[in-house]
């Protein structure tokens, strides 16, 4: 059995005050742990502040990328170490706003990814295609591009550290969701490939999530799917309120 893990992701959004206060709310609220693993991403800039608000609450914290050496001459780029000195569990890598608006490669996806897991950090690694590419029916094969050049390089044991996240390029930001039936599809998708490049036991136990549009009101169709794990949650995870309905939801199935 998958344990549900929901993750948000604030993008470039809220100021140092509305950090504190988003997060010391949620802390607040979730002061008793639900069945569920939880996790908020704040801008790098954020993540002390926001660490120290969530204080001994259950929620975890992640950054939004990192550069994939450890110290040295990268003038503006924060290393693995640095995240796990502030607090970070788990770093996002791979999201399709880097892929499409930074021109981050499968390659360079891929050397975060391992430094990230030799750092001791957790990635949430991103794929996903455009509306052009599931129009055209490239669907499957985008997926299965960005499964092997950002992922399926480690091996099993590295695996383990991962979670996936599948998040159409098309419905991040736009509110149009994918429908539960497009999602699972693309999850089963994801397992099958998983279990053919490792085996059955690491397919059924890496969690996958669902991101794009996310909100309470359909989480729990989504999390009702027998293949989605959960969410990546971007616009609805800046309100306490709504990211806290995404978590009742996707508890509720
Ligand atoms: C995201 O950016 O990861 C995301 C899923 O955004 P939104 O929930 O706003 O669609």
């Amino acid at each position: 059995m998958r344990r549900p893990f929901i993750a948000g992701n604030w993008k470039m959004n809220l100021s140092r005050d509305d950090s504190q206060s988003l997060a010391t709310e949620l802390a607040a609220e979730l002061s008793a742990a639900p069945d569920c693993d939880i996790a908020v991403c704040p801008p790098f800039v954020y993540l002390e502040t926001v660490r120290t608000a969530l204080g001994e609450s259950c929620i975890a914290l992640g950054a939004q990328n990192m550069y994939p050496q450890p110290s040295g001459a990268f003038t503006g780029e924060t290393s693995p170490t640095m995240l796990l000195d502030l607090g970070c569990q788990y770093v996002i890598l791979g999201h399709s706003e880097r892929r499409h608006i930074l021109g981050e490669t499968d390659d360079q996806i891929f050397g975060k990814v391992t430094s990230a897991i030799a750092a001791g950090l957790k990635p949430i690694v991103c794929v996903g295609e455009t509306l052009e590419e599931r129009q055209s029916d490239q669907t499957a094969s985008v997926i299965q591009q960005q499964f092997e050049g950002s992922i399926s390089g480690l091996d099993e044991s590295q695996f383990e550290k991962v979670t996936i996240a599948y998040e159409p390029v098309w419905a991040i930001g736009t509110g149009e969701v994918a429908t539960p039936d497009q999602a699972e599809a693309v999850h089963a998708d994801l397992r099958t490939l998983i279990q053919t490049r490792y085996n059955t036991q690491l397919a059924d136990s890496v969690r996958i999530q669902y991101g794009g549009s996310v909100k309470p009101g359909n989480v729990t169709e989504l999390m009702a799917q027998p293949n989605i794990d959960g969410a990546l949650v971007g616009g609805a995870s800046l309100a306490a309120d709504s990211f806290l309905g995404i978590v009742r939801g996707a508890l509720d199935h």
